[in-house]
């Protein structure tokens, strides 16, 4: 764990040197620890400068939160817990960073991360379809992929049916049900015509990523030099077939679909019944959804405030209420028990009914995005 005292130090660096606009982040992450066994990650790679660290990839609070869940299912002996091992952990972590960074920038090319980050927030106005996952992720279309409304005058259900579109493929990749070579062209066969209709819109419309997989999107590896202000090369994926292994790449959407899961309870990025005072985030006791949160409306310092450790991590779930922990452990269980052949599953519906009545239960459907308390 990182001491409260240097992180708030780092913090303050970050907007003498870094000041994005419309920009997603959401729980911090690190990428230069690895999950190593037991319940801590371990410095792996050599911490890069700070003005890298401070951007929000210094606190593995995803990593955490992951390992408390894959742990709770272990330790409860929920169904598929049996295939909890060291190896499926390490993947779901890959696969929990993915939203932050799903072209694989880290931890290789810390500083091209960063730079590509800033250019993103320089030109955000102009990101459109045609931009890569990266900048579309943190600052464009993409940001339901950490549970925010990527503009201003989005309805509460508007940004909840593109996140149950997301959670909706990284389940059905995650279980096996959607193979993992299946071109995006053929996606139709095995999503609902609504996640169909939002997967074509965000992925493929006028012909773009046809002939993607699931493999693909998940394994990019990917480097583009950037030297700011002006110079600006060609993406760089030539490294994407590091990954080829059919669990891993299932454990990798698993992690992503449970980032969403996880940023939804950042009370920065959702406004969450009960009310309460103060900007930090609580994983415990949580309710339905006031209003999605957009960054456009937010300030950026306040907004980051809630991003790093939730104030009751360290405490135990709630009776009364969702407590991130089980329901995130609650999806777990289903994926991986999905996955057990020949009684191979596909529960898909009924996580999302359950969700939808649960975690992303709306108060008002029409609620236009907001700012919380982060104005
Ligand atoms: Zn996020």
């Amino acid at each position: 764990m990182i001491k409260p005292i240097i992180f708030i130090s780092l913090v303050s660096l970050t907007y003498l040197i870094f000041i994005p606009s419309g920009t997603v982040l959401a729980f911090d992450i690190n990428p230069f620890k690895e999950y190593q066994g037991g319940t801590e990650l371990v410095q792996t790679f050599e911490q890069p400068a700070a003005e890298i660290v401070v951007s929000s990839i210094i606190n593995p609070v995803h990593e955490e939160l992951t390992i408390k869940s894959l742990f709770l299912v272990r330790d409860r002996h929920m169904p598929g817990f049996d295939l909890i091992d060291d190896d499926l952990i390490k993947k779901v972590i890959r696969g929990v960073r993915w939203n932050d960074d799903p072209l694989n920038f880290l931890p290789d090319n810390p500083r091209q991360w960063l730079l590509n980050f800033e250019h993103a927030s320089k030109i955000a106005d102009r990101i459109n379809e045609n931009f890569d996952l990266f900048y579309r992720s943190h600052h464009a279309d993409l940001q339901f992929l950490h549970a925010m409304a990527s503009n201003e005058e989005e309805s509460a259900q508007f940004t909840r049916d593109a996140i149950m579109s997301w959670i909706e493929f990284t389940y059905k990749v995650s279980s096996g049900y959607i193979p993992i070579h299946t071109p995006f062209r053929q996606l139709q066969k095995f999503l609902t015509p609504k996640s169909n209709a939002l997967f074509k819109k965000y992925f493929t419309q006028q012909g773009r990523r046809l002939n993607w997989t699931p493999a693909y999107l998940f394994s990019l590896k990917c480097n583009r030099e950037v030297t700011l202000p002006s110079t600006f090369y060609e993406l760089d994926c030539s490294q994407t077939n590091w990954l080829v292994d059919k669990k891993d790449i299932q454990n990798i959407a698993l992690g992503s679909l449970l980032h969403v899961i996880q940023d939804s309870f950042s009370d920065s990025h959702v406004t969450r019944n009960p009310d309460y005072d103060g900007n930090y985030s609580l994983i415990h006791g949580r309710s339905a959804i006031q209003t999605f949160n957009t960054y456009k409306k937010q300030s950026i310092r306040l907004h980051r405030g809630a991003d790093s450790y939730p104030h009751d991590m360290d405490k135990p779930p709630m009776q009364n209420g969702f407590n991130l922990e089980e329901v995130s452990a609650e999806i777990i269980s289903y994926v991986l028990s999905d996955r057990a052949w020949p009684k191979h599953k596909n529960r898909h519906a009924m996580v999302s009914t359950k969700l939808k009545e649960g975690i992303f239960h709306l108060l008002d459907p029409n609620a236009v995005a907001g700012s919380g308390k982060y104005k």
